[in-house]
């Protein structure tokens, strides 16, 4: 008999506050109401607010399996496991695409959700892999905290440089492309210096 072949890959994505861990609770829970086993995952780094748990921003939760590595995930499978779901995909490592690629060719749906950009408003991690590879993509907006229209960019409120800036729910707004900038907090502090550089070079020119 011929195996029936229902392997697929789905990418939720966009920026923080955008519902990408609601969705994927959504998704999940009819998966579940349809009686497919599922398994969940998150990078063991993400603590926010819960170790093994999948926690939205509206407090919704799912119970989750922390893992270190992307590898981890396909020595964790199940047999039975017919729906696997990412959450915070972007912080895997790159074998993350291949380790997704193998979950759809056994025949998983696989639900992966994160940023597709990071706080510059730069591809994160492996997204635009991960984009590309799959079957579905579904970008989803927040609400910008300025002007409340379509926010697709994570703005930092703080002026650290890190790629990844974790523990600090505050320390990010969902912003729209008019209202987000760049390196806001040091333009701020930056201010001054960039008016005595423009003196300097007004005098510099007469
Ligand atoms: P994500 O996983 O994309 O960060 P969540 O699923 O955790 O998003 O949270 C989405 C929820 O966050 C929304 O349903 C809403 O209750 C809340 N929220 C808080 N701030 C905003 C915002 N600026 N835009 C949209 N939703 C927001
Ligand atoms: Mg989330």
């Amino acid at each position: 008999m011929m195996q029936q072949f229902s392997g697929s890959v789905e990418v939720v994505c966009g920026p923080m506050f955008s519902g990408k861990t609601e969705e994927l609770i959504r998704r999940v829970k009819r998966a579940q109401i349809a009686k497919q086993r599922v398994q969940i995952f998150k990078p063991a780094m993400d603590t926010r607010y819960a170790e093994e748990e999948v926690v939205s921003h509206s407090s919704q939760a799912m119970k989750a399996e922390p893992v270190e590595g992307s590898v981890d995930i396909l020595m964790r499978l199940k047999d039975s496991t017919r729906v696997v779901a990412i959450d915070e995909i972007q912080f895997f490592d790159d074998k993350i695409v291949s380790v997704v690629t193998k979950l759809a060719a056994r025949g998983c749906r696989v639900i992966c959700a994160g940023l597709d950009l990071d706080y510059r408003a730069q591809p994160f991690g492996q997204m635009p892999q991960l984009l590309a590879i799959a079957d579905e993509v579904t970008k989803i907006h927040a609400v910008c905290t300025v002007c409340g229209s379509h926010a697709v960019r994570s703005q930092r409120l703080t002026k650290s440089k890190e790629q990844v800036l974790l523990g600090e729910t505050d320390a990010y707004e969902a912003r729209c492309r008019g209202h987000y900038q760049l390196d806001e907090v040091e333009e701020q502090a930056l201010l001054p210096l960039e008016e005595e550089k423009r003196r300097a070079t007004e005098q510099l020119s007469h």
